[in-house]
This record gives structure tokens, sequence and C-alpha cells, in this order.
């Protein structure tokens, strides 16, 4: 039969915490034809430590795109109408390689890793000149979440790391570098690149040059020839080297959360989107200018679509842990058997009955950024049980999201008047009802969720000499919304969150 011609498509791959996939679309239409995915193991080797295997990480990237080009074929559409391919990516996740071997040095170390916290305490006694210098510069506070400190560590204590440095061998990279630096030919070649948005969440990187700070490696002691090269979020870095694919240019590359931003449209000044996966993540793009947070939120770059097209910058609340508490609630209680199942027993009582789960595993990051925070689940009476932990659990991600969105509003000086939203969780309805009662505004779901991978594939196809895919407003709209209306009134709303907060100031000062 005849393979089906749909124009020129465009695949994405979104390599996130919890699993990685690859999703190809039509250029025109946006729609969404297949897609694979695998879960990734994380690893735990100490209290506070979390780790990923770059070569299973690497592994599962060819894997979904081997199985989705399979898929393709067997709904008779041609791969060779595949014309790039976009690149979005769990951010500051470190990773060091040899580049003579192709071999990682040292497991990942994942954002939510809190080994550096000493390390942190450290650097922050020898702060040169005033407190400002790291935040003025990167946008960050200076905290385990970002990936220089990671770095720092793994020249401190790995003697391997160590070596491949002296001996000139060593290339750091995020998950980005390392996949497109082994896509497009490892030892044989590859091209050793990030993007703005990647870079910005190194805290080595200047977010108004738009560049490697040499002031700040020498603060952190890194040295700069490891570092990949900036380039923007969309051009074509390099070609694929292997597999099915082999020969597609790899055009977009962006953090998931950039992507994210991208792939809902979010173009204009105050337009804001949350994702909710492993953490939350609330992204208010603000044009041209860099705006500093009064409140507890970062600053970072949102995307810079082409070599000589202006940076934007976004506003960014940052929370830890959201889907991660369900993944736990799965993996370490087993309450659940998959995270699907956490609805069902929410439903089954409607309520937390006073009970609040405030998961601060990593610390607590937005708006709060305090280390020193665990986990905590209080309120607790015989009457309690999993359902209702189950509940509480998913309304700590709601007032998570309510405290960086109120540090927005403040920010911002607009409130948002409904929040658009995505990711893993966003399919759970109870969540997103939840949401939208504790915000008291409407909260808007695109019907095709996956929009990190959406935005990864409109940077790679808009990229110059690709150029199948337009970001003119006209060609993206269509897409159709799912809302979720406040159903509650705001003073029981408002009795509920003046609890969570009660929650979280227990939370803080376990650790010392
Ligand atoms: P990431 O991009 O961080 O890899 P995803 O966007 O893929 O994350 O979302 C996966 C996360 O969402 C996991 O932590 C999982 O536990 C959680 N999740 C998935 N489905 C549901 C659901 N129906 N209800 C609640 N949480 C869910």
């Amino acid at each position: 039969t005849k393979k089906a011609d749909l124009g020129p498509l465009v695949g994405a791959v979104d390599q996130g915490t919890s699993s990685t996939r690859f999703l190809v679309f039509n250029s025109k239409t946006a729609e969404l034809l297949s897609h694979h995915q695998v879960e990734i193991k994380q690893e735990f080797p100490r209290e506070g430590w979390v780790e990923q295997d770059p070569k299973e990480i690497l592994q599962s990237v060819y894997e979904c795109i081997e199985k989705t080009c399979e898929k393709l074929g067997q709904l008779n559409i041609d791969i060779s109408n595949i014309k790039a391919i976009g690149v979005s990516n769990q951010r500051e996740t470190t990773v060091v390689w040899d580049k003579l071997t192709g071999e990682p040095l040292y497991n990942a170390v994942v954002w939510l890793d809190l080994r550096t916290q000493s390390t942190v305490e450290n650097l922050s006694k020898r702060i040169p000149g005033n407190n400002n210098f790291v935040k003025s510069k990167t946008g960050l506070p200076l905290s385990t979440y970002f990936s220089a400190v990671k770095l720092r560590w793994l020249l401190d204590n790995v003697r391997k790391v160590q070596k491949a440095v002296e001996e000139n061998r060593a290339l750091f990279g995020t998950i980005d570098s390392w996949l497109i630096w082994s896509l497009t030919g490892g030892v044989n070649g590859g091209v050793h690149c990030t993007d703005v948005t990647n870079a910005s969440r190194t805290m080595l990187f200047n977010i108004h040059s738009l560049e490697w700070d040499k002031e700040l490696c020498e603060f952190f002691g890194i040295p700069m020839e490891i570092l990949p090269n900036v380039r923007s979020s969309s051009e074509i870095y390099g070609l694929m080297k292997a597999g099915a694919l082999e020969g597609v240019p790899i055009s977009g590359c962006l953090g998931d959360q950039s992507a994210a931003l991208v792939g809902q449209m979010c173009f204009q000044d105050g337009q804001a989107k949350n994702t909710y996966g492993t953490g939350c993540f609330l992204l208010c793009n603000t044009g041209h200018k860099c705006v500093f947070s009064e409140h507890g939120l970062l600053t970072t770059v949102a995307y810079k679509l082409g070599r000589d097209k202006p940076v934007y910058y976004a506003l960014e609340g940052s929370v830890a842990i959201a889907g991660a508490v369900i993944r736990w609630l799965r993996d370490n209680l087993g309450i659940i058997k998959t995270s699907e199942e956490i609805e069902k027993l929410a439903k089954e009582v409607g309520t937390s009955y006073g009970c609040y789960f405030v998961p601060a595993f990593s610390g607590l990051y937005a708006p709060y950024w305090e280390p020193s925070a665990r986990g905590i689940i209080c309120g607790l009476t015989q009457f309690t049980n999993k359902c209702h932990i189950a509940f509480a659990a998913l309304e700590a991600v709601c007032f998570q999201t309510r405290e960086i969105l109120d540090a927005m509003n403040r920010d911002c000086g607009i409130p948002l008047s409904h929040l658009q939203v995505d990711g893993g969780m966003t399919s759970n309805k109870i969540l997103m009802q939840l949401q939208a009662d504790i915000l008291y505004i409407p909260v808007v779901k695109p019907s095709m969720p996956e929009t990190t991978a959406l935005g990864a594939a409109m940077a790679a196809g808009a990229a110059e000499g690709v150029g199948v895919w337009s970001l003119e407003p006209e060609d993206l709209s269509a897409v159709t919304m799912e809302r979720f209306e406040p159903q509650i009134n705001a003073e029981e709303s408002e009795i509920r969150y003046s609890t969570w907060k009660k929650a979280v100031m227990k939370s803080m000062g376990w650790v010392t």
C-alpha cells in the first residue's frame, strides 16, 4: 500500500526525570501522530542522593525512536518525512563523560539530589562582594538544585573525573548536551553543545550577556574547557549519526520547562503555564526583560528561537516534589500499584479529613528555598486511612502551586486570570478540580497534553535550514481546551490554605 503523505513531520525527544519519550508531529497541523515512552530508573544510593544512569537514558532515547518509527510504519506513514528532531530534557541534571571513550565518568547527578548541601554552605561563606554576586548574574539562588555545585562535587569527590579533567578528556553537560553529543556521533565527531535555556540552569551562565561567566567559573572552580558551546534553542546543531533516523538534523533544544512554555504558545509578556511532572514548574514570560523576584522566584532564560532572534526571559516558581510524591506512594509505601490509582483512592473520600502532607523530600524550593525542610504527614487521627493520605498528597501539589502563583502575582503586579497546565499529572481530574478550587481561578488544559515535546518540535521545525514549522500564531490556533472552574467558595479554600502553611512551618528545621 502507498504510504500516507502528510507533508513534513518533526520528531521530539522528551527526556524527563520519570521517563523518556519520542513523539512525532505533523508540522502543518501540530497533530501528534505516534509516540513511545520508557520509564527511567532512579537510584537512591544514600539518603538525599538521586542518580540516573546516563547510558540507560541514551539507550531509552534510541529505543523510543526505533519503536515510534515502527509504529509509524504500521500506520503507513513514511518516516523519511521526518525532517527534524528537537530535544527537550530534564534540566540541571549533571553528567561528566570521557570524550575519547564516550563513557560517563559517574552516574548523572539528578536535579533533586541533596548531596551538595555542605558544598553550598561552604560556597555561600565565600561569595565575593555582596550576596547578590551569583543571583545578579544567573537569576538563581545558591542552592543544591543547580549544576555548578553538582559539578563541583564531582570534581572534589570522583577520582575518575579529576583525572579526566587533568588529561583534557572530560566533557561536562546537562542531559541535552549528553544526548546531542552522543546522537550526533559521540567519539566520532559528536557535537558538544547546549542551548541558552539549559545553560541558564547551570549557575555558570550569565543570563544578560548569554555567555559562560568567567567570574562564576572561577568562583565555583570549574575549568571552562569542559563546558559545551552555547547555542540558540532553534538551529541545526548536527545530524543523527545512527538508527532509523540517521541523517536527520537535530535542530531544536530547550529545557523541558521552556519547551512547555513554547508548546503552550506563551509567547506574550505575562503569559504563563504550570507543568505537573516529577516537580511542578510555573513559568511566566516576561518578554525581553530580566525581572528579578522579591518573592523567591527564579529569573531564567525562556527561549531564543534562532541565532539572530531575540532572547525571552521568564520568572519561574519551582516546586521540587509533585508527581514524585505519587511515585513515592507507589514505590516506597506500595499503597498504589500505578500512579493512576491515586485518583480512585482520593475519590473514595473526597477530603483529606484534616490530614496534611508536606512532601519536602528535597528540602523546599520556591518560594522558601529551605534546605533544612523534610517531608511530614500531620493532622493524623485514628480515623485517617490511606485514602486521606492519597488525597492530602494531591492537595499538597495544589497548595504548592498556590504558593508560587501568589508569589508570581506579587512580582508581576497583574494577577493571572486563569492557569494553563500540562504534564503527566494533569490526566488526574480530581487534581485539576482541586487546583481550580484552591487557586480560585479556572484551570485550562490543552486536549493534546504533550506540550513539552510539542515545544521542542516547534523549535526544531522552525530552525533556519529546516523551515517546516511556522511560529506565527495563526498556524497554532485550533487547540481545544478542557476547563476546570472553581467550585468551592473562596472562604473554605482560604481556611485550607492557611492550615497548609502551618504544616509547611512544621516541616522546616529538621536537618541542621
Ligand atoms: P517528568 O516530565 O518529570 O518525567 P511527567 O510529566 O512524565 O514527568 O509526569 C510523570 C509524573 O506524574 C510521575 O511522577 C507520576 O507519578 C505522576 N503521575 C502520572 N499519572 C498520574 C496520575 N494519574 N495522577 C497523579 N500523578 C500522576
